[in-house]
């Protein structure tokens, strides 16, 4: 059968009904998806082998059609023992089960099988009786559809056959087997029809420029395809998902690259603001900026002075005072005039994840702004409000959302505060300057690029997070944005106590907490979930939940103060109400889950409690810890860990040392990999990739090679390959 890289699954393997659901769940449609389907894992048992040469006492697998299937019962202990013998084109053997009767009732006669086991050597008194003597007992059995041709043999001709075998993530109707064979039929198939009977693998086209390949000594796309799914050794395998890695991260950065290379093209307003004007304004805050604060600020005002817009990532720990430095340079913009000024200056949208950080936004930005008199809007989902309201100078007021969007657009109203509504199509500016965005990661390149399109003069940029990125990571997914850190907390912050506590020390830690109860303070508690499991389900991961939390909290441990709950599946109203009664201090201790409205601030909490902290990253318990810094009462941070093992132990000491949340996140990925970082799939980056991403060089390879590709060859004119790909994944991440 002749197969292309877009011929579908379902034409070289019959799919049951099921398997072609399963499928198209694991997104394996096409050749190529197949392909990039990689292994978890290579099995160690997995030695793929013809029956002629098994030798006693090593793992082997083979594939062979099953025969003479009987079972008997020991005429001594009764023990049931079924036996087999297995054939393919070089020998036969034979199969042992003990206990296992059914085995011989779930195969017929003439079934074509898997089988993987330890080879066994019969004592004989007849020397020449050597076939007989090798035996498997209790292998693994499986029923396959057709015997892989050669399996090894087949792809390194004259080796000997000594295959990792691969594992592959499975589903219920989709083996890791299924996949396997796939493969190999796919393997030994020829390639294309123009290609005259070649062989599949030898008509693949590589994207990655050879150059490129040569100078890393990575293999070619044929080379690294057999490898990751056939490796002969480990390193073969371990050099083709670097080979996977590199492709990945090089495609991203392609794609950030040639999104920078345009911004870069494009006019923005210049804003240039004298140094005394920055300071008077600087001066109205309560408080001396951090050094890196203004380091920051400097950064941002030299690039508004380029006439062409920015693109900076402001990453900064919680509590670190990102607002201050996006209310300093929203002054710089506010008070600059567009050039053929008729009316209003420039303006600024501030865009922040939920209702209740856009509030919060206002209320500072009312209080900066105030003393120069610069109206302040907010719109949210449920309205719009105004500062200052007609009647009173120093009040903000409700008004309906048309008004207000009527003066963003003839531009009476300088800065807009507000969730997601903020982007909606009705919202114009007559002439937006900057958007500041707090806090979306989810808020991708494709969105950033729209919101600046809607605008022929393309605003600044200024993304704002807490979340720790390591910095390889950063460097990828925000390959497109400049870097400011702010990796230095205010000054006179309390340093958190943080403590490990151990399953017998729960009762003595709650009454620490009751005393601080008794002073006035609020309560934190985290949970990993939401329900309780169903425990009629295996597999049930004991972790507390929110749900019985909150009620064994309020019975039978505190009593007398007034426990509450918030959990992302709540409603935005109930949630809003929640969080106000926290803030308000009507609720003593409020449980939630994780992700529950980061960077909300409530300075009277002082105290967070973290069940089952095994279960979180390190950079998330630090982001979660980050919580309780906002005040100068002193904080603390309990950390209830269910598990005993030392090295869960030890890594969570490692996190009450730890003062700096960058520092956290790196050794999150160094230990853990990347599962948890905070969700490695919102970055819409493979595990595979992830996994490269320890690797600082490589980053830093692929972004460079991609930053002189585009820089040469913008179109990619001399790469058609790589640009059809590139064109190919746009497609598919904009559907
Ligand atoms: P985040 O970086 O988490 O967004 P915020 O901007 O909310 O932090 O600031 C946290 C708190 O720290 C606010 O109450 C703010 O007024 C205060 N703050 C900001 N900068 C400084 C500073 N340089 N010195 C003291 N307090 C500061
Ligand atoms: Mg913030």
């Amino acid at each position: 059968m002749i197969i292309k890289t877009d011929t579908l699954l379902e034409s070289i393997q019959r799919l049951s009904p099921f398997q072609k659901k399963a499928l198209s769940k694991m997104r394996l449609k096409k050749v190529l998806d197949i392909l990039r389907y990689f292994p978890s894992r290579y099995g160690e048992s997995g030695l793929v082998k013809s029956i002629e040469f098994l030798m006693s006492g090593e793992n082997a697998v083979l594939f062979g059609k099953i025969s003479k299937l009987k079972t008997a019962k020991t005429w001594k202990s009764r023990v049931a023992i079924s036996t087999a013998e297995v054939e393919d084109s070089t020998g036969r053997i034979k199969l042992v089960w003990f206990n296992q009767p059914y085995i011989a009732k779930m195969f017929s006669e003439g079934n074509l099988v898997r089988i993987e086991g330890r080879v066994s050597q019969r004592r004989t008194k007849i020397p020449s009786d050597s076939e007989e003597q090798l035996y498997i007992s209790n292998p693994k059995i499986e029923k396959v559809s057709y015997i892989p041709e050669g399996t090894s043999d087949s792809l390194f001709p004259g080796e000997e056959n000594h295959n990792l075998s691969p594992v592959y993530p499975e589903s219920r109707s989709i083996s890791s087997n299924w996949i396997y064979h796939c493969l190999q039929k796919i393997f030994s198939a020829q390639g294309g029809s123009a290609s005259g009977g070649k062989n599949f693998l030898d008509t693949l086209e590589d994207p990655i420029p050879q150059e490129i390949l040569k100078k890393y000594s990575l293999p070619s796309l044929k080379t690294a395809v057999v490898w990751i799914h056939a490796p002969r050794k480990k390193e073969d395998a371990e050099i083709a998902r670097k080979r996977f890695a590199f492709e990945e991260i090089f495609f991203i950065q392609l794609d950030r690259q040639r999104e920078k290379y345009i911004a870069q093209k494009e006019k923005s307003f210049s804003i240039t603001k004298k140094n005394e004007e920055m300071r008077d304004f600087i001066k109205t805050f309560p408080f001396p900026l951090t050094l890196a604060q203004e380091k920051s600020i400097g950064a941002i005002l030299s690039d508004f002075k380029t006439g062409h817009p920015m693109s900076r990532l402001l990453e900064g720990d919680v509590g670190s005072g990102k607002t201050a430095v996006a209310a300093t340079v929203s002054f710089a913009a506010v008070t600059t005039a567009p050039p053929n000024r008729k009316f209003g200056n420039l303006q600024v949208a501030y865009m922040a994840p939920t209702e209740i950080l856009a509030e919060q936004h206002f209320e500072s930005f009312i209080e900066y702004f105030s003393k120069y008199k610069i109206p302040v809007g907010l719109i949210t989902g449920s309205g719009a409000k105004k500062f200052p309201s007609k009647t009173s100078k120093d009040r903000w007021t409700k008004i309906s959302k048309p008004q207000l969007l009527k003066w963003v657009e003839n531009g009476e109203i300088p800065i807009l505060i507000g969730t997601h509504a903020l982007i909606q199509k009705t919202v114009r500016f007559k002439n937006l300057a900057l958007i500041v965005i707090d806090e979306q990661h989810r808020f991708g390149v494709k969105q950033r690029m729209q919101l600046r399109r809607k605008h022929d003069i393309a605003p600044h940029l200024l993304s704002m997070t807490a979340t720790p990125i390591p910095r390889t990571l950063a460097l990828t997914i925000f390959g497109d944005l400049d870097l400011s850190l702010l990796d230095e907390l205010p000054a006179g912050r309390q340093v958190p106590e943080t403590k490990i506590v151990l399953p017998h020390q729960r009762e003595e830690t709650y009454e620490k907490v009751r005393v601080e109860l008794q002073k006035g303070r609020q309560v934190f508690v985290i949970c990993p979930r939401i329900n309780d499991p169903d425990p009629d389900k295996e597999n049930v991961i004991n972790a507390k939940s929110v749900k019985s939390e909150v009620l064994r909290l309020q019975k039978k441990i505190f009593p007398e103060f007034k426990v509450d709950a918030i959990t992302g599946k709540m409603k935005p109203l109930e949630k809003e109400k929640v969080m106000k009664e926290f803030k308000d201090g009507r609720i003593n201790i409020l449980v939630a889950t994780s992700v529950v409205e980061v960077g909300v601030n409530v300075p009277n909490a002082t105290v967070i409690i973290i069940e089952n902290a095994e279960r979180f990253g390190l950079a998330q318990l630090h982001q979660l810890r980050g919580r309780i810094l906002r005040s100068s009462h002193k904080p603390y941070c309990f950390v209830f860990a269910d598990s005993k093992s030392q090295k869960t132990i030890s890594r969570l000491k490692s996190f009450t040392t730890a003062k700096n949340g960058f520092e956290l996140a790196e050794a999150d990925l160094e230990q853990r990999g990347t599962g948890d970082l905070a969700g490695a799939k919102q970055w819409g980056i493979s595990d595979l990739a992830m996994d490269a991403l320890k690797n600082i060089k490589m980053v830093e390879a692929a972004r460079e090679e991609a930053r002189l590709l585009i820089e040469q060859d913008f179109d990619l004119k001399k790469y058609p390959l790589l640009s059809k790909h590139l064109s190919q994944k746009t497609a598919t991440h904009m559907e």
